[in-house]
């Protein structure tokens, strides 16, 4: 293991254009749940699954119970950023990473100081009315009683792409030009089985592709480097 990460610290040595492309591992580690996981969400007491509850249909034919959900499960807003959260934001600072490319939703990376990040997903913390466009912060929805409502009427969404939403094209765009254009990429706390991260990380073109997860992903093979540990053991050593 130690040569593993004495290999890495020689690759961040000689590169100075890396993208971090981060999955849920990345927040799991500051606590936060990851809804798709075994020990996550499920078997709770919700009559329908995360997934479902989660979707824009649903939120758009039963708001409230969305809300419930919403409410109750995906409030990060107490939590704090990781290791692997502020060693990404002193390396950006050092002028090593280039981007963060996140599926998670909780701003964690800003809060550790990170600049450029690409919320794939979207963020709880940016709230919008449906109708007028207003914006609200993630504590006033959060505190709100039932559905959050505009003073306009409106129906307050949260800024976070759900299911059957497309990504955003512009974050997409930035995220695509960033990993292809980096000379080393690396994957972090994503089994890289979920839309859209394994498409992403094939546009990478750069040489050091770093693959660091606690379990096997069927990325491996390509990988330059593959590290089975968690995130912030890794991070903490370099
Ligand atoms: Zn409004």
């Amino acid at each position: 293991m130690n040569d593993k990460i004495e290999l890495l610290r020689k690759l961040i040595d000689e590169s100075n254009n890396i993208v971090f492309f981060g999955g849920a591992g990345v927040s799991t580690e500051s606590g936060i749940p990851d809804f798709r996981s075994k020990d996550g969400f499920y078997n709770q007491q919700y009559k329908y699954p995360p997934e479902m509850i989660l979707s824009h249909s649903f939120f758009m034919n039963n708001t409230d119970e969305f809300y419930r959900f919403y409410k109750a499960k995906m409030n990060c807003l107490n939590y704090e950023p990781n290791i692997t959260h502020f060693k990404l934001a002193e390396m950006e600072n050092r002028g090593k990473i280039e981007a963060v490319v996140t599926q998670n939703i909780d701003e964690l990376h800003q809060k550790a100081g990170s600049k450029k990040v690409y919320e794939l997903h979207g963020s709880v913390l940016r709230n919008f009315c449906m109708k007028c466009g207003k914006s609200y912060t993630a504590e006033g929805v959060f505190a709100s009683e039932g559905v959050p409502k505009c003073e306009c009427g409106g129906i307050i969404k949260p800024d976070v792409v759900l299911y059957e939403e497309s990504l955003d094209d512009s974050v997409v765009t930035g995220a695509i030009s960033a990993i292809a254009n980096a000379e080393m990429l690396i994957v972090g706390g994503t089994s890289l089985t979920v839309y859209p991260a394994s498409g992403l990380i094939n546009y990478f073109r750069g040489k050091k592709l770093v693959l660091i997860n606690r379990d096997q992903t069927s990325y491996d093979y390509r990988a330059d480097l593959v590290i089975n540990d968690s995130l912030g053991n890794v991070f903490r050593q370099i």
